[in-house]
C-alpha cells in the first residue's frame, strides 16, 4: 500500500496510553495511518528521518482570541511599560506615524505594571498630539480613552449600563476608564472591522500559532457583544480559510449576544438563523459552543464574588446582565442544540454556573459544556462541577502573569481555589490547555511551564496544590484540549486514524520545563505549515 509520507527515527509522545512511545509513524492524506511495526511492507511517497527530535501531538489552546490577537499585533504594545511616562512614550512614538486626527490604538495595558495608577486622559492627548488613543486593557473587560477621543464619543460621565461603567472621580467628571459593557461606547465607533481586517488580523495571529506548534485553536467569543469585532466575523473567517491564512485548525464561539428567536412551525428555537449550532463545519472550521459571559474579571475587580475584593470589602464584582435573565437565555440556547462555555470567574458566577448546567443535565450536548477561567471555585463547587460531568477551561499563565495582584484582590485563602488544574484531575474532570491570548502570554511551552510551577512574577507559588506534573501539563494541552474541544477520537493523540497534526520539537518536553524546548515543526494534517528544522525540505505543499 502506498502512503504519502513517513516519518522515521522520531521519538512519539503519542499521548495513547496503550502505546506510550513510537518511533516511527505513516500518514495517509491528512491522517495518520500506522504506527512502528504496522509500517512495513508501507511504500511511502517519502520518507522523513527525524534524527531523534521528539514529535508530539500539535498543541491546542482551547481558549485563546485570535482576531483579537491579531490585531494586538498591530497596535502599539503597552506591555512593557513599566511605568505612566513610558507608557506616553510609547503611545507617543506610536502616534507618530499616524495622521492627524487619526485614531492610536494600543493594547497590553495592565495597572499592576504602573504601580496601580491609570493613564490621565489629558496627558494621553499630550503624548498623541491630541490624536483620539484608546488603550485596551490586557483583561479585554476595561479600556482607557483619552480626552479628544472622549469628545469624538461625546461621554459625559452620565451614560449608565447594565453590567459595565463609565468610570467618574469624586467630582463626576470620566476618568477615560469604560468598564465591561461601557465599552460599547467606543466599540460602537470603531467596530465593525473589516472583512480584510479580520483575515490581516488572522494571518498575523497564525504565522505566530504555526511557529510554536499550535494547530488547533478556538477563539472564545465571535460575532457580536463587546467581544465580536464584526457581525461577519465568521465570514471572514472563511475568507481567511479559503485564503489559507489559518494555518492552524479553528473553532470559534458564536457571542450569546447574537442569538436570536427563531420560530420553526411549532418550536422555537434560540439560536443562528438558518439554525446551525455547535458542531457545525468541519475539522478546519467548526462552530464551538456559545459563549456567554456570566461576570468580568479579577484584575478589574468585576468578577462577582460572594464575599468582597480584599482591597474594597464593600465591592463584589457585578453580573454582566440579570442573573435570571442569563439563566433562562443560556438554557434555551442548550435546549436548542448549543454547547455552553460560560465565563464565570467569581464564587457567584459559578453559582450561577452550575445551576444553568443542573437545569439542561439531561439535554446531551453536541460537544462538552464547560466554564470559562473559574477564578475561584470552592471545594463544594468543584465536587458539584464533577458531579456535572462539567470541565473549568483555566489558564494558568495567568499565574504567571497577574498571580501577585490576584492575590491582593482576593487575599490568601482564595488563592487556593482559583484557576485549578490538578484538582480537576484528582476530581475525575477533563482538563484542557489554553491561554487566553492576547490577555496573556499564549506560547504552548510557555504556558505548559506556568502549569507546572504556578509561579507569580515575584516568585510566589499561587496555589501550589494546583500544579501539574509535565506528564499532566503536556497532556492537557494536546488530548485534554482535544476532548473538551469535542475533538476526542480525531485529534490529541499520535495513533491510527487521528488527524497527522505535530509539533515536532529538539528534546522531550517532559525532562526540564517546556520551555527549554524548541518548537522545530509543525505538521497540519501531514502539511508542514513551520519548519526551522530543514528536516521537512522539500515537504512544504506536498
Ligand atoms: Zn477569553
Amino acid at each position: 500500500m502506498k502512503v504519502d509520507l513517513l516519518i522515521t527515527d522520531a521519538e512519539f509522545l503519542t499521548q495513547d496510553p496503550a502505546r506510550p512511545v513510537a518511533h516511527t509513524a505513516a500518514v495517509l492524506g491528512d491522517r495518520i495511518i500506522a504506527l512502528d511495526a504496522d509500517c512495513q511492507g508501507l511504500r511511502p511517497r517519502r520518507t522523513v528521518r527525524a534524527d531523534g527530535a521528539v514529535i508530539v501531538p500539535g498543541f491546542n489552546d482551547a481558549h485563546a482570541h485570535s482576531v483579537w490577537f491579531g490585531t494586538s499585533l498591530l497596535e502599539a504594545d503597552l506591555s512593557t511599560c513599566q511605568s505612566l511616562p513610558g507608557l506616553y512614550e510609547q503611545v507617543a512614538a506610536h502616534a507618530r506615524a499616524k495622521a492627524p486626527g487619526e485614531w492610536v490604538v494600543a493594547s497590553g495595558f495592565n495597572q499592576m505594571d504602573t504601580g496601580g495608577e491609570y493613564p490621565d486622559p489629558s496627558e494621553l492627548d499630550r503624548a498623541s498630539g491630541g490624536r483620539p488613543v484608546w488603550i485596551k486593557h490586557t483583561s479585554g473587560h476595561a479600556c482607557i480613552v483619552s480626552a479628544a477621543a472622549m469628545r469624538a464619543l461625546a461621554i459625559t460621565g452620565s451614560e449608565r449600563f447594565e453590567g459595565g461603567r463609565v468610570v467618574v472621580d469624586e467630582q463626576g467628571t470620566p476618568t477615560g476608564v469604560l468598564e465591561e459593557t461601557a465599552m460599547a461606547l467606543v466599540h460602537d465607533y470603531m467596530l465593525p472591522l473589516s472583512d480584510r481586517d479580520i483575515v490581516e488580523a488572522l494571518a498575523a495571529a497564525h504565522r505566530v500559532y504555526a511557529a510554536e506548534g499550535l494547530t488547533s485553536v478556538t477563539d472564545a467569543g465571535i460575532a457580536g457583544g463587546w467581544i465580536g469585532h464584526s457581525p461577519a466575523e465568521l465570514g471572514a473567517y472563511q475568507a481567511a480559510r479559503q485564503e489559507g491564512a489559518l494555518a492552524a485548525r479553528t473553532q470559534v464561539m458564536i457571542a450569546s449576544d447574537v442569538l436570536t428567536d427563531i420560530a420553526a412551525g411549532e418550536e422555537t428555537f434560540h439560536g443562528l438563523p438558518t439554525g446551525m449550532r455547535s458542531g457545525f463545519g468541519d475539522d478546519r472550521l467548526s462552530l464551538g459552543p456559545v459563549k456567554i459571559f456570566l461576570d468580568g474579571s479579577i484584575l478589574g475587580n468585576t468578577a462577582r464574588m460572594s464575599a468582597g475584593y480584599t482591597n474594597c470589602p464593600t465591592n463584589h464584582g457585578y453580573f454582566q446582565a440579570d442573573p435570571e435573565l442569563m439563566r433562562t437565555r443560556a438554557v434555551r440556547a442548550a435546549k436548542s442544540g448549543w454547547a455552553l462555555a460560560m465565563h464565570a470567574v467569581g464564587d457567584e458566577a459559578i453559582d450561577l454556573a452550575i445551576a444553568i448546567l443542573t437545569e439542561v443535565r439531561g439535554i446531551a450536548p453536541p460537544l462538552p459544556h464547560r466554564i470559562e477561567h473559574g477564578g475561584v471555585v470552592t471545594p463544594e463547587q468543584l465536587e458539584t462541577l464533577a458531579d456535572l460531568g462539567a470541565t473549568i477551561v483555566s489558564q494558568p499563565h495567568f499565574m504567571r502573569a497577574y498571580g501577585d495582584g490576584f492575590r491582593g484582590y482576593i487575599g490568601d485563602e482564595r488563592t487556593h481555589w482559583s484557576f485549578r488544574s490538578a484538582s480537576q484531575l484528582r476530581a475525575g474532570m477533563a482538563l484542557a490547555g489554553s491561554s487566553d491570548r492576547p490577555v496573556a502570554p499564549g506560547a504552548p511551552l510557555e504556558v505548559m511551564t506556568s502549569a507546572i510551577h504556578r509561579q507569580t512574577n515575584s516568585g510566589w507559588v499561587y496555589g501550589p496544590e494546583e500544579r501539574l506534573t509535565p506528564t499532566e501539563a503536556l497532556r492537557a494541552y494536546t488530548a485534554g484540549s482535544a476532548h473538551v474541544t469535542g475533538w476526542a477520537g480525531q485529534k490529541g493523540v499520535i495513533a491510527p486514524g487521528y488527524l497527522a497534526d505535530f509539533a515536532v520539537l529538539d528534546a522531550s518536553p517532559l525532562d526540564g520545563d517546556p520551555n527549554q524546548r524548541r518548537v522545530l515543526s509543525t505538521l497540519v494534517g501531514g502539511e508542514v505549515v513551520f519548519d526551522e528544522s530543514r528536516l521537512w525540505e522539500g515537504t512544504v505543499g506536498r
